[in-house]
């Protein structure tokens, strides 16, 4: 269990209730897939599940399935989207862990071969984005 209480300010929970602005790729009754604003690769977005949930270390079994599964179909789609040849997907617990963002989510890295991940911490063209998502949408359909 974590230690930590989870905080319904962080801005996860803000883009869930519409607060927040976000690029919406994917959602179901139980997960929403958006793009990360600070990309490590093309097509980099994450999966969070839309209950209240810190991390990995409080995540229900429910929560876990149902991220999972998103989690897949992402990856999926990004490799189709960006005709990758892998994917990383990272998940980060608590600050010691390189958690930076308190409401639990997976990132979803589509990688092509030669290609390093991009620094952390650089903000993307929302507009270079919004291609991007659609590019992801539509591998989807
Ligand atoms: P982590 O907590 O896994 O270390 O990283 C949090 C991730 O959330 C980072 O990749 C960062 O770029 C992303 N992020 C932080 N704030 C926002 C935001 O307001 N909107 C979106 N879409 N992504 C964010």
């Amino acid at each position: 269990m974590s230690i930590y209480k989870y905080n319904p300010e962080n801005i996860f929970a803000k883009i869930l209730r519409d607060e927040a602005p976000s690029i919406r790729v994917y959602e179901d009754d139980e997960t929403l897939s958006f793009m990360d604003i600070m990309p490590r690769a093309d097509g980099h977005c994450l999966v969070i599940p839309k209950s209240p949930c810190r991390n990995l270390l409080d995540a229900s079994d429910a929560q876990l399935v149902a991220v999972m599964l998103t989690v897949r179909k992402m990856s999926r789609a990004v490799m189709k989207a960006f005709d990758a040849q892998g994917v990383t997907v990272q998940q980060f617990n608590e600050a010691v862990g390189g958690q930076e963002v308190f409401h639990f989510h997976v990132h979803i890295l589509p990688r092509h071969e030669g290609v390093a991940l991009r620094a952390p911490g650089i903000m993307a063209d929302r507009e270079v984005l919004n291609a991007q998502a659609d590019r992801i949408r539509f591998a989807l359909t």
